[in-house]
């Protein structure tokens, strides 16, 4: 997720994948960037063959902008938490509405730890990630964990909670790191990156994965696939990372979306 973009949103040409049921695991809805898009927005995705969206709501004043809903054939499901980025003026009230939002949540997230330049204080991200571990597993509700150069850090945070389950979200690490989170039950979520040159390591890492261990998600409006990269992203170009992903693990886009919807079925009970 990002700031605000003043442009004005533009619309890539309508997709067809040929697939049918996909869930993307990972958008942002909620952006002001989709403000009085999203009839438009959904009525595209339902073209291209999603059916579910999975909307982590993950700025406190944005919370509540995007109700639980079906729409143009498509279902949205709403997680809610405080992002890295946000740390800045969270107080005990801000838990309170945020425990209040996880009564009707599919997940806690996204939350995580950023050690990247946007990242605020990290004793600030720390407290703040453990408060919301803390609620996660008391809701039994699992976790998308936004993770920036913090893999190891955030695994140090997450194994003190050890029936947590969840997804990291964009996964980028080594392929040992997978592993790790992958053995403790995690799924790591797929983006846009599968379809960018020059990332041969990533491509290997996630084609080595297990198929059970996968979420296909758009992280719209931010990451881009290939061909629209500097513009808003949206649901519907998810199509794109499903053929990537497919070509590069050598199996049918079909296949892939449909274990992929099986595994966000299982993590998010939707
Ligand atoms: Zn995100």
């Amino acid at each position: 997720m990002g700031e605000v973009d003043a442009q004005p949103l533009l619309y890539p040409p309508l997709l067809k994948g040929g697939f049918q049921g996909i869930v993307d695991s990972h958008c942002h809805l909620d952006d002001l960037r989709f403000e009085g898009a999203l009839p438009s927005l959904l009525h595209r995705a339902g073209v291209a063959g999603l059916d579910h969206i999975i909307v982590p709501c993950s700025k406190p004043d944005r919370w509540g902008c995007v109700s639980p809903c079906e729409t143009m054939g498509v279902a949205l499901h709403l997680a809610y938490a405080i992002h890295p980025w946000y740390c800045e003026g969270i107080n005990p009230e801000t838990y309170h509405r945020l425990a209040c939002y996880l009564e009707h949540a599919v997940a806690v997230g996204e939350c995580g730890l950023d050690l990247g330049a946007r990242g605020g204080d990290l004793a600030e991200q720390v407290t703040l990630l453990r408060n919301q571990l803390i609620l996660a597993d008391h809701f039994h509700l699992p976790v998308i964990l936004h993770a920036h150069k913090a893999l190891d850090m955030l695994w140090g945070e997450v194994r003190n909670f050890p029936a947590l389950r969840g997804v990291v979200h964009s996964f980028s690490g080594s392929f040992q790191q997978a592993k790790q989170w992958v053995d403790h039950g995690f799924y790591l979520g797929v983006g846009a990156r599968v379809t960018y040159a020059n990332q041969r390591r990533f491509h290997a890492m996630i084609a080595a994965m297990p198929a059970s261990a996968l979420l296909l998600e758009s992280d719209a409006p931010d990451q881009s696939p290939q061909h629209w990269r500097g513009k808003n992203n949206e649901p519907a170009l998810i199509v794109e990372t499903i053929r990537a992903l497919a070509a590069l693990r050598n199996v049918a886009g079909q296949a892939l979306v449909d274990q992929c919807r099986k595994n966000s079925q299982e993590l998010f009970k939707i």
